[in-house]
């Protein structure tokens, strides 16, 4: 592989020039890895890792008392296969070790004194997770972001717009450092506060952004505002919208709505936030599905039992490890999506694998129906895309004389409670949902406020067929 100009990879944490920035014109940021031989981009991918391994293995207690008792060490790391070898962390496991060693946990592998950045989960699923980001670690996620969103076609003279919550949530805070290296103008304009949306609308069409940052169902949220106000998005003149934070992006009907609605590109990205750069799971400006950009976090689609890499067309769990991260390393962290994973080329020349149906559901909430595969998401999608449709649900599968049967009991919304409307409402619901799922369902409506409602995450999905047991709907 040819040197590359703009960062010096035989450092370790690779140094990077800030002044750097490649042409307008240019495709990649940097070529020569993006689109290398995936063998000899391996073998710097090999040199990076046993760095990483190397820095968490000398400062976590947390990794030492793992891989110890797996029986690796840094040097079981002959090959990139072996990376296999190691024990995978589990989001509970994160949770435990700060509860044990607060606030970061003892797989802080800087001083304390060197965080720069405190962010963290919502604490819905209980203790919440705190982020500490090492100051270097935030410049280069800075640069890696600067690099994937070149790759969705940003550039310098594109306009963000990021309509997103700024506070723990580290997607917005992600999106707006890698679109100010890169060297866009950016508007870290927020979302959540009564009455905003409205106000983005407005700001936008005063400002003309190119570029809009956000999740799906608050890009199509904020177009209906648009529409209220006499406004078609279209106008607005957004050239690149990209989204984290939800599925809708990747998942075709959504993308073309977005794209239609806007008429601009829609381009899914992310992965986890402890895995910031979370950017790394993403789209180039083709959209074909989000590449694995390996050489900044290294990506493993693995069996969801055994853990082991699955073949390319496979489907499984991203496992992801961070190979520049020196401030809270996550290595062989389980991500609990599901994804399928190809090495088949993509247009724009890149040469990393990719997820081409993105991140479509969790491995722990899926269930079959039928023989069909059914994903939660899929039916709360369905569900909350439907006019009338009061905001909770369950799903009842059951089996009746050796057939399956899927049972939705769904709320209606206040304004659909007279009969005529209620029948309406449960006819369509029916046809949507055997349109997604590929299998019918019969639904029953009950009252807004109904179901129980939970802080914690829902237990949405019973399926009592032949083990009785109760799964968990983890969206
Ligand atoms: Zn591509």
């Amino acid at each position: 592989m040819k040197a590359t100009p703009g960062v010096d990879l035989s450092v370790w944490p690779p140094r990077y020039d800030p002044a750097y920035r490649p042409d307008p014109a240019s495709e990649y940021w940097f070529g020569e890895i993006e689109c290398a031989d995936p063998r000899a981009r391996d073998r710097l991918i090999l040199a990076k890792l046993r760095r990483q391994l190397e820095w968490a293995w000398t400062r976590s207690a947390f990794y030492r008392r793992k891989w110890e008792a797996a029986g690796v060490s840094p040097a079981t790391l002959e090959s990139l296969g072996d990376l296999a070898k190691f024990p995978v962390v589990q989001k509970a496991e994160l949770r435990a070790s700060q509860a044990a060693a607060p606030p970061f946990g003892d797989y802080l592998c800087v001083e304390p004194g060197e965080v720069a950045r405190i962010h963290g989960t919502s604490g819905t699923t209980g203790r919440p997770t705190v982020f500490g980001v090492g100051r270097d670690d935030w410049a280069r996620i800075g640069e890696a972001h600067a690099r994937i969103l070149w790759g969705a076609g940003i550039r310098p003279d594109d306009r963000v717009l990021i309509c997103s919550f700024f506070s723990l949530y580290l997607g917005s805070w992600g999106a707006l450092t890698g679109a100010e290296r890169l060297g866009a103008t950016v508007f870290p304009f927020g979302a959540g506060v009564a009455g905003q949306t409205l106000m983005a609308v407005e700001w936008a069409r005063e400002l003309r952004p190119t570029a809009f940052y956000g999740t799906p169902s608050y890009a199509l949220h904020f177009a209906e505002t648009a529409r209220r106000e006499g406004i078609d998005p279209r106008e607005l003149g957004f050239r690149t919208l990209f989204f984290s934070g939800e599925p809708g992006a990747g998942i075709p009907a959504t993308k073309r709505r977005i794209e239609e609605t806007f008429g601009g590109r829609c381009v899914d990205m992310g992965s986890m936030a402890e895995m910031s750069p979370w950017m790394t799971n993403a789209e180039c400006r083709h959209r074909t599905g989000m590449h694995l950009w390996q050489d900044l976090v290294y990506a493993e689609v693995c069996d969801p039992e055994t853990f082991a890499p699955v073949p390319f067309g496979g489907e499984g769990t991203p496992v992801y490890t961070h190979l520049e991260r020196t401030s809270q390393p996550m290595i062989r962290l389980v991500s609990g999506d599901l994804a399928r994973w190809t090495d088949a080329p993509c247009p724009c020349g890149r040469t990393y694998p990719r997820l081409p149906d993105g991140l479509y559901g969790r491995i722990d909430d899926m269930f079959i129906v039928r023989g069909e595969n059914i994903y939660p998401s899929a039916i709360e999608d369905t569900l909350r895309a439907i006019e009338g449709f009061g905001g909770e649900y369950r799903v009842i599968v059951s089996r009746r004389e050796a057939m399956d049967e899927l049972l939705v009991r769904a709320e209606y919304a206040a304004s659909h409670a007279e009969p005529g409307a209620r029948a309406k409402l449960s006819a369509t619901m029916a046809v949507r949902l055997r349109a997604r799922l590929g299998v019918g369902a019969l639904v029953e409506l009950v009252p807004e406020g109904t179901l129980p409602r939970s802080e914690f995450k829902a237990r949405r999905v019973i399926d009592d067929r032949d083990l009785y047991r109760e799964r968990t709907s983890n969206v």
